[in-house]
Formats: C-alpha cells, sequence, structure tokens
C-alpha cells in the first residue's frame, strides 16, 4: 500500500515514520547535530550541514507535504518564519495582496517590516468581486489569505479566489493554522502555497513554535528552500521530533476539539449575558453554507462578544479557571484570549474598530477536556 493512499488517521502516524534503519527503532532518532562526516570533500550521505539538512526534519517534512497532499514542505522555527521567507521572495517592484483580517503578527510583519519592500493592500476577500478589482489593478506577485480568519472567522472561498488568482497570474498563499489539514486541504482547492504554524493544532501540545509551508510547484520549494538556507530560520531536529510525536494525534484531536466546540458554542448561543457567537459551524454564521462546502469540519475556534464593555469582559476573563488567559490557540487545553489587549494589539486601532475587535469580544480556543466541565467553567464566569 502506497503512502498516498492511506487514510489521513494512518497518514499522521506514518508518513516519515519508517523505522531507524540502523537500529530499528519504531521512533525517530533525534538527530541533534550541527554537521556530519565526509569520506572524501563531497562525498557524503545527501547531509552536510544542519541549517540545509537534517534527518529529523526531513522525516517532519515528509509527513507534513503528506498531510496537505504536497509534494513538498519546509519546516521553519516559527510560524512567522515561513512567512517572512515567502515575503522575502517578492520579486523587486511587486505588490502584495493580504486578506485584512489576518493573525496580529502577519499584519506586523506586512505593516513594519516588508511595507518598506513593496506596495501592501489589506483586502476583504470574502468579497469576490473586490478580490477580482484588486488583482486586476494591483498585478500583485502574491495574494495572501486566511480562511477562517483570526479572529473573526471569516471565511472566504478558496477554490474561487483560485481561480481568479490564475486568470491575473498571481500566486494564492493559504494560512490553514485554524483548520489543520484535518478539515481542510488548500491546495487540493487550487492554492498554491498552504502555510501554518506548527505551534497550534499540528503540535497540538503547546510545547513548541515551529511553522512550515507545502507546496506542490517545485520552482517555489527550491526558492523557499534557497532563501530557508540563506537566512537560517530552520526548524531545530528538538523541534521536529517534538512536532512529529504530536502530530499523531491530530485526528482524534481536531475530531474531538470539533465535538467541544459545537456544544460551547450552542450554550454561549443560548447565554443571557452573551451578546454574538461567532463559530462557523452555528447555521447564525454568514458564511456557513462555504464553509460546509470547503471544510470537513468547523474546527476548534469560537470568538464571541460579551454584554458590556472593557469591565465586563476583562471581569469575565479573570473568573474562567479552565479556559486559561493566554495567546496561542489549538493546543490539547483550552484557553480564553481578549484580542484587542492580546494578540491582535499590533493591529492598528482604526483596523480593529473597521473589523469590529471591540473591548468586549473573546476568542477561545476549546481544548479537548471535558465538555462538561469546560460549560460549566463558562457558566461560573458569566455567573
Ligand atoms: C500563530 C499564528 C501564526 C504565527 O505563527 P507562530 O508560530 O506564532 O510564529 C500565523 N498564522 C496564524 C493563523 C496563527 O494563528
Amino acid at each position: 500500500m502506497k503512502n498516498k493512499d492511506l487514510g489521513f488517521e494512518s497518514k499522521v502516524i506514518h508518513l516519515g515514520g519508517d523505522p531507524e534503519p540502523h537500529t530499528g527503532s519504531i521512533m525517530p532518532a533525534i538527530h541533534q547535530t550541527s554537521t556530519y562526516v565526509q569520506k572524501a570533500p563531497g562525498d557524503h550521505q545527501g547531509y552536510e550541514y544542519s541549517r540545509s539538512h537534517n534527518p529529523t526534519r526531513d522525516r517532519l517534512q515528509e509527513c507534513l507535504a503528506g498531510l496537505e497532499n504536497a509534494k513538498y514542505s519546509i519546516a521553519t522555527s516559527s510560524g512567522m518564519a515561513i512567512a517572512t521567507l515567502i515575503m522575502h521572495s517578492v520579486p523587486k517592484g511587486r505588490n502584495v495582496l493580504c486578506g485584512d483580517d489576518v493573525y496580529g503578527g502577519m499584519s506586523r510583519l506586512l505593516n513594519r517590516v516588508f511595507s518598506e519592500h513593496y506596495d501592501i493592500t489589506f483586502i476583504n476577500t470574502t468579497d469576490l468581486a473586490e478580490v477580482e478589482k484588486y488583482l486586476k489593478e494591483k498585478k500583485p506577485y502574491l495574494l495572501w489569505i486566511e480562511t477562517p480568519t483570526n479572529p473573526l472567522l471569516k471565511i472566504s472561498d478558496i477554490a474561487k479566489i483560485a481561480k481568479l488568482c490564475k486568470k491575473y497570474d498571481s500566486l494564492l498563499v493559504v494560512d490553514n493554522t485554524f483548520m489543520s489539514p484535518y478539515f481542510q486541504n488548500p491546495l487540493d482547492l487550487g492554492a498554491d502555497i498552504v502555510t501554518h504554524s506548527l505551534t497550534k493544532y499540528i503540535n497540538g501540545h503547546s510545547d513548541v513554535v515551529g511553522g512550515a509551508m507545502m507546496t506542490n510547484n517545485k520552482k517555489i520549494y527550491d526558492q523557499i528552500w534557497f532563501l530557508q538556507n540563506s537566512i537560517g530560520p530552520s526548524l531545530s531536529p528538538f523541534d521536529s521530533w517534538l512536532v512529529l510525536r504530536g502530530v499523531k494525534t491530530l485526528a482524534v484531536r481536531m475530531r474531538q476539539h470539533e465535538i467541544n466546540a459545537i456544544q460551547v458554542a450552542k450554550f454561549l448561543d443560548s447565554h443571557p449575558k452573551i451578546e454574538k457567537v461567532i463559530y462557523p459551524g452555528l447555521k447564525s454564521h454568514p458564511h456557513h453554507a462555504l464553509a460546509k462546502k470547503q471544510m470537513r469540519g468547523f474546527g476548534g475556534m469560537i470568538t464571541f462578544y460579551v454584554k458590556g464593555g472593557m469591565k465586563e469582559t476583562k471581569k469575565f476573563l479573570t473568573k474562567v479557571h479552565l479556559f486559561k488567559l493566554a495567546e496561542s490557540l489549538g493546543g490539547v487545553e483550552s484557553l480564553s484570549n481578549h484580542p484587542a489587549i492580546m494578540t491582535h494589539a499590533s493591529v492598528p486601532v482604526e483596523v480593529r474598530k473597521k473589523l469590529n475587535i471591540s473591548d468586549n469580544m473573546v476568542r477561545i480556543s476549546v481544548g479537548i477536556e471535558n465538555c462538561s466541565d469546560l460549560i460549566d467553567d463558562l457558566k461560573n464566569a458569566l455567573k
């Protein structure tokens, strides 16, 4: 049986998982080495220096590529590192388009690091007419989108946007961190590059910071690998090993994240002290139909507005006990976050206002704990 024919639950466990050839060790070795001995100058086994290649990282990359139905993958020391490498690949004089509701660090990277190098326009990618208008006008090298977005969980139509990008000769990059490859595969829908913060669902245990991209385009892969090797943010052997370990349970974790999130979303939706709940799995979500079409599930992230303002919201966030107040998401434990003060503080105030990232907005990452415990926790805090 070929690896590519395996079901997802088998892939996460077996891709990149051949036993170590010299010992039979069923778990991969951590090749904690910077360099490799050569028999004669240039005579080596494909490994010269660990910034360029490392056997443990290679195993992880093989696994990650397979999960996104890609030929190639590159794993980096953070999600922002892979974004940086991709942004460095933009040729001089070319423009960039980006979704207007993206991870705070992404907006900072574009606005404060790369804005000197090229023209960057933030657009509403849920509106296909707007996407086409800007593709036509700006002829960008690439369009970067997140779907669902962070923190508003807006959904953009990947297949239709990919078609438009082809028409105007622009690359489409999709940050698939929120769905993980278990629920969504952007390359299958026509995207050119998919990226992940491995820190989140893929590793899933809140003990690694890492990033990755996957693609089927050899030219893009060669170019990003050249940049990774030149600039240097390769994922360490130990972190590669931890992610290989974490990803094995991705399928069962994602399923449980979703089962819990649906129940939590319904609970919040019916609670008198909650103004509004945003979750793609609720029928009230404006893009619920598209979410059902393009994703195989709705994920574990929920955004909601508490009735009241900063005071009530802060109080609620100090009263939750299981939903630990912390940045990040996608780990087995539940987390709560105040986007305006925490994850999205680097998004300009006007933009936050326009997007309605207000003082009473809360984003939660629903973990895989006992769901009644989670609901009781929220119930108590809302009291
Ligand atoms: C966390 C995150 C990133 C950045 O990844 P790091 O690993 O923190 O550098 C990028 N995109 C999304 C959607 C994220 O949630």
